[in-house]
């Protein structure tokens, strides 16, 4: 009785261990599945952020460099690798391996010494004088030690050559209004200490000093035109304009100076009607059957023609048979102030702001000007205008 009541028990105890184990291994098998997935979970949440990190860099428009505590390239944006034009894989390189750049490496041993670097400008080392903004700052993890370095490369071409654009502008301002009135200046004194007295040179000088008010009155004129259209405080009126009634006008306008050097104006121009604003296309058909005139031969001819485009639009010419524009000047010359021969655009009254004013018309108008030249071959400027829309 006692030996059958043993082996139950025995039996009843080795049940509940198996059981027990059963269990048991059941539920670390759960833990361990649960752990693998947590894992899992973790290690994919990590590779989300880094991408999402990578495309946040990539879209910076910044360039964007970061060195790691061994001054090695742990991490360069795409806009970085543009600004330099390199293609390879850069993590891992020092600074100098990756760009052979001297000036980059010393502001990286900058920012090594001082902590930061604000506002340093940087010329690339090729010839495509580009210019960057950097800064540059050490970075520190939480308990204060030094983790890398940190550079951000901002692109200050276009507003390097704004500024180049805009002391060039000054420069030939400040130029073309000391000519004139250094000249009235001089005539003014020489008129005071005496040559009043001499009736013949004085109206001569005079005249001389009518001629410079005359060409500093234009030229000021001419520059308000021009910084009102570049600040396009200027609006064009846009309306049905007819172009041949318009050709007329600014040859009768010029007729007189026309005699003078016996150049005939003739117009070819069929009936066309331009969606444009009459007063502002009169200033360019003006500037350019004016230029026809005066770098024209005397003895010569200026036509006036145009056609509607395959496109729909208009193309009008102003040709001479005058000595024409060298090929090199010819992408030139509606840049401001630029001329071919300055003594002989001054002599004429010339700004050399007349076809950068008209360049500035046109694109208004959404159109284009260009010009074609042979050398003793005359010139001819073209330029388009949209034309009448049909109702
Ligand atoms: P400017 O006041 O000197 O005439 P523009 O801007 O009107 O200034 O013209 C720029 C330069 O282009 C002129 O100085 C001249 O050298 C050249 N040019 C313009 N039109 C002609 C032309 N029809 N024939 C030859 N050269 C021209």
């Amino acid at each position: 009785m006692w030996l059958s009541l043993f082996i139950l028990a025995l039996a009843a105890a080795v049940a509940i261990h198996f059981w027990w184990r059963a269990k048991f291994n059941a539920q670390q098998g759960q833990r361990t599945a649960e752990m693998e997935n947590f894992q899992r979970r973790q290690q994919q949440t990590s590779v989300d952020a880094k991408a999402q990190q990578q495309v946040l860099f990539n879209s910076m428009l910044e360039g964007l460099l970061l060195l790691d505590r061994h001054r090695k390239i742990y991490l360069a944006n795409r806009a970085f690798k543009n600004l330099f034009g390199l293609k390879t894989e850069l993590r891992g390189k020092t600074v100098l391996e990756a760009l052979r750049f001297h000036e980059l490496d010393d502001l990286v041993n900058q920012v090594e010494a001082k902590g930061q670097v604000l506002n340093y400008e940087l010329k690339l080392p090729d010839l495509s004088e580009r210019w960057l903004q950097v800064n540059a700052a050490a970075i520190f993890d939480s308990a204060g030690e030094r983790e890398g370095t940190i550079l951000v490369f901002h692109d200050l071409t276009r507003l390097k050559q704004l500024e180049r654009t805009r002391e060039e502008f000054v420069a030939n301002v400040s130029h073309e209004l000391r000519t004139p009135l250094s000249l009235i200046k001089g005539y003014v004194e020489t008129l005071l200490d005496g040559a009043r007295n001499n009736p013949e040179v004085a109206e001569r000088f005079l005249k001389i000093i009518e001629r410079n008010t005359q060409r500093l009155d234009l030229l000021i004129q001419d520059l308000l035109t021009i910084s009102a259209l570049e600040s396009e405080r200027i609006k064009v009126d846009l309306q049905p304009v007819n172009l041949r009634t318009l050709v007329e006008k600014v040859f009768s306008d010029l007729k007189l100076r026309a005699e003078n050097k016996q150049t005939k104006l003739l117009v070819e121009l069929p009936e066309l009607i331009a969606t444009a604003d009459a007063n502002r296309i009169d200033q360019v058909l003006a500037n350019l059957v004016d230029n026809a005139i005066k770098y024209g031969r005397a003895n010569g001819k200026v036509i006036v023609g145009g056609k509607k485009t395959d496109d729909g639009k208009i193309e009008v010419f102003v040709q001479d048979d005058g000595p024409g524009i060298p090929p090199e000047a010819l992408d030139r010359v509606f840049e401001r102030f630029y001329r071919v021969d300055k003594a002989r655009s001054r002599d004429q009254g010339g700004t050399g702001l007349g076809l950068s004013i008209v360049k500035h018309i046109v694109q208004a108008h959404g159109g284009e000007v260009w010009v074609r030249s042979e050398p003793g071959k005359g010139a001819t400027f073209f330029f388009t205008l949209p034309a009448e829309v049909a109702n």
